[in-house]
């Protein structure tokens, strides 16, 4: 018997009033599984994770994570701590230290004990290669720095998915191989991964398959080697050869 999808997205389709932004969109993701998608900026991709968590609304279409439907689930907050969510702009707690940002899902969402909670902190900051900034607050860290303190607080709810909007889009070029390095860890380690990137390096080596988005629709979903080496279409061509 075939196993079972982890994700499982079916005909998404939304408009923002006569803006046609998915215009059909389906793929799966199973257990383990790193997908990345590409494409150019506008088409799409960012809506396409804010309907898996639900921050967005789909007009029409299915996401499924294991046997829960999630656009017509009544519980999304219980759907929603079982997705990782980092996305460009990090959003931790600035009156918060780092290790606080990564306690404070599970003391007051998991209802953790303050000890268990900086257990489990002190685990995923060290996960992230984050060893000596326990105390320190957000603007006292790097750009790099932040982004892994953000994946250790979604790592530290224990999600079944990881969702990743352009990590690295935001920081300087030196601090970027840090949170890509901590995110190949990941992949590695097993962690089923959604990630948005321009970074086609790491596309390339890390991802098990690569979806090319244009105009709401997937024009392309390959293997990086195939997808780099010879793209099917000539649209996934172009955006390849355009970012070299
Ligand atoms: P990408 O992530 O690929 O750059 P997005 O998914 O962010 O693209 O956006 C796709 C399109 O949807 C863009 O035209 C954007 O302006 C529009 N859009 C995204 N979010 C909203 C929103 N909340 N309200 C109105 N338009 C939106
Ligand atoms: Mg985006």
């Amino acid at each position: 018997m075939e196993k079972k999808p982890l994700v499982q997205v079916k005909n998404l389709r939304k408009s923002f009033g006569d803006n046609l932004v998915l215009d059909g969109i389906s793929f799966s993701l199973n257990t383990g599984e790193n997908k990345v998608i590409i494409g150019p900026s506008g088409t799409g991709k960012s809506t396409v994770l804010n309907c898996i968590n639900r921050l967005i609304m789909p007009d029409s279409g299915e996401i499924w994570l294991e046997d829960t439907e999630i656009v017509s689930a009544k519980n999304i907050n219980e759907i929603r701590q079982q997705i990782g969510y980092v996305f460009q702009g990090f959003g931790l707690f600035h009156h918060l230290t780092a290790k606080k940002n990564v306690m404070i899902g599970l003391t007051k969402v998991k209802n953790m004990s303050k000890k268990e909670a900086e257990e489990l902190a002190r685990f995923e900051l060290d996960r992230v290669g984050l060893t000596d900034v326990d105390d320190s607050y957000p603007a006292q860290l790097s750009g790099g720095q932040k982004q892994r303190v953000a994946i250790a607080r979604a790592l530290a709810m224990q999600p079944k998915l990881m969702l990743f909007d352009e990590p690295t889009s935001a920081l300087d070029p030196e601090l970027i191989g840090e949170v890509l390095n901590v995110m190949k860890k990941l992949a590695e380690e097993g962690m089923t991964m959604l990630v948005v990137t321009h970074e086609m390096g790491f596309a390339r080596s890390v991802s098990d398959e690569i979806i090319f988005m244009e105009g709401g629709k997937i024009v392309e979903q390959n293997h990086p080697e195939n997808m780099f080496k010879g793209p099917e279409n000539e649209r996934t061509r172009q955006f390849l050869f355009k970012l070299d």
